[in-house]
């Protein structure tokens, strides 16, 4: 058991320790309760002094420390190490500034992104990097992640977004990379390194994020199609032809849809065809609803020239949240479904090679006898293809056998020209399968910065790398 003496000292009342309260942060949203680890007490900064002084602590005492935002990570990140430290950012959640004359916002890396979201929408500005889960995860979590989203097609990832940050080391420096400027060549892009680091190379206690001008208008087309195949091939002609680049466009296959509307309440739910196979949510963003519409259209037309038929569309708010709700609550659906016996992945190829990869499901539900939902962002090749156990299949057979399906998955990927994670990142969950998407020397050169960085590696050990691997001569 780790002495707290000289972490009361820094945050006294700011502070847990009591089993029955710390046990919240031994897990984050990755769905298999195997990789809980509890941590020996949990802090809640409320200044960047205090995390300068709790790694100087962490390095003195040889603690580990886990970043945490709003634990909605899907690859177990923001899991600490049994007996370490997490520092949370809950209570860092100011928004610092809204600067309307750069488009660029100030803020504490708790801030909830929705909440971000809500304040730009008054001044007609909007954060365009932000993932799907923005009701629950925060600010710092997504740099730390480089979350991407629905979005990502047009607008990018978080990472496109962050200008600058203030960053406590892993030994204790505050530092500064970055600020308010659009342009920055001086030295090296720490702060880019930094960014999708999750959580191991520094952390987050301020963030200037670049914002832009809301669209005038959204609209929304969601597409069924009978095949599969068709819908691959619509989203290949879609991107090729479109006069403008879709906001989004969102693959969920067939019988994931049905299963989660009927999951849903009654007055959420679609109408959904028994013999449809793919759905695709498409949406455009634009100056005006005309503008919008006109888009609409086309990809409508599109839609029937590649065999599907489109079930919903507009631009009005009610119809896009109804579509978008479906395409939300399906990784919900997936966790009420399936318990801890599922593989939520995150698979990504380019585009191309969409159609491919999701062919290749089918290969792997045959030879593996298991569910498989796929959804996810078509649009940008980025899929979250979801082994489930089956339901005849014992606890046992599923843990035997879900290393071999995921290694099978993982090298189909890299062969397709892909890799094993576009967003929810390498966590704890892919440290051993990093080996398949990197070679020896490119790891060795990250963990090389690790170590010059964080030489007791005491923040975020056991993510992204094992920590003998990081330790080792
Ligand atoms: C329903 C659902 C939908 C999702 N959709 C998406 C999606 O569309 N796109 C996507 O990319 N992800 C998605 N995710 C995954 C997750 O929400 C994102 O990765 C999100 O960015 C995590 O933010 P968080 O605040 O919850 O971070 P946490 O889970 O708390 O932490 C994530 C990582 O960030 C580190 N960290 C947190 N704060 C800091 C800080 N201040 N400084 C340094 N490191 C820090 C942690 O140590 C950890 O390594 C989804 C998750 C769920 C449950």
């Amino acid at each position: 058991m780790i002495d707290l003496t000289g972490l009361k000292e820094i945050f006294g009342g700011e502070m847990l320790v009591e089993a029955k309260d710390v046990t919240r942060y031994g897990v984050d949203q990755i769905g298999d309760d195997h990789y809980r680890q509890n941590p020996a007490a949990v802090v809640f900064p409320t200044e960047t002094s205090q995390i300068a002084q709790l790694m100087k602590w962490a390095n003195r005492t040889g603690t580990p420390v886990t970043p945490r935002g709003g634990g909605s990570g899907l690859a177990g990140a923001a899991i600490p190490v049994a007996g370490g430290v997490v520092c949370s950012f809950k209570k860092m959640n100011r928004i610092i500034e809204i600067d309307t004359e750069n488009l660029m916002v100030t803020v504490e890396p708790g801030v909830v992104t929705n909440t971000l979201d809500k304040e730009l929408m008054a001044h007609g500005l909007f954060f365009a990097g932000y993932p799907m889960s923005e009701d629950i995860c925060y600010i710092g979590g997504n740099v730390a992640e480089n979350a991407g989203g629905g979005r990502a097609i047009k607008y990018g990832t978080t990472a496109t977004y962050v200008l600058g940050a203030e960053i406590v080391s892993p030994t204790g420096e505050v530092l500064h990379f970055g600020g308010k400027r659009l342009k920055d060549v001086t030295g090296y892009n720490m702060l880019q390194l930094i960014v999708g680091s999750e959580g191991t190379l520094g952390l987050f206690t301020q963030l200037v994020i670049r914002v832009i001008p809301r669209p005038g208008a959204r609209g929304v087309l969601l597409a069924a199609f009978p095949e599969i195949r068709q819908a691959t091939q619509y989203v290949a002609a879609l991107r090729r032809v479109s006069s403008e680049v879709p906001s989004s466009i969102e693959f969920i296959d067939g019988e994931t849809a049905r299963s989660t509307n009927v999951s849903m309440r009654e007055g959420d739910r679609q109408t959904l065809s028994p013999e449809t196979q793919a759905y695709l949510l498409v949406e455009f963003d634009g100056p005006d609803t005309d503008a919008v519409d006109r888009l609409l259209q086309a990809a409508a037309v599109l839609v029937g020239e590649n065999g599907g038929a489109a079930d919903t569309m507009g631009t009005q708010e009610s119809t896009m949240e109804a579509a978008w709700k479906l395409r939300k609550q399906v990784p919900w659906w997936v966790k009420r479904n399936a318990g801890s016996c599922h593989s939520l992945e995150d698979v990504v190829v380019p585009p191309a090679a969409v159609p491919e990869l999701v062919m290749f499901a089918d290969h792997l539900r045959s030879s593996y006898k298991v569910p498989i939902a796929v959804f996810g962002h078509a649009g940008d090749g980025n899929f979250h293809l979801t082994p489930m156990k089956a339901p005849e299949m014992s606890q046992e057979a599923w843990e035997h056998m879900i290393p071999d399906l995921l290694s099978e998955l993982y090298g189909e990927v890299v062969r397709l020209g892909g890799t094993i994670s576009g967003e929810h990142g390498i966590g704890r969950k892919r440290v051993s399968s990093l080996s398949v998407a990197l070679s020896d020397a490119e790891r060795a050169s990250m963990i090389a910065i690790k170590r010059a960085l964080d030489p007791r590696n005491v923040l975020n050990p056991g993510v992204i790398f094992s920590e003998s691997e990081v330790m080792a001569e």
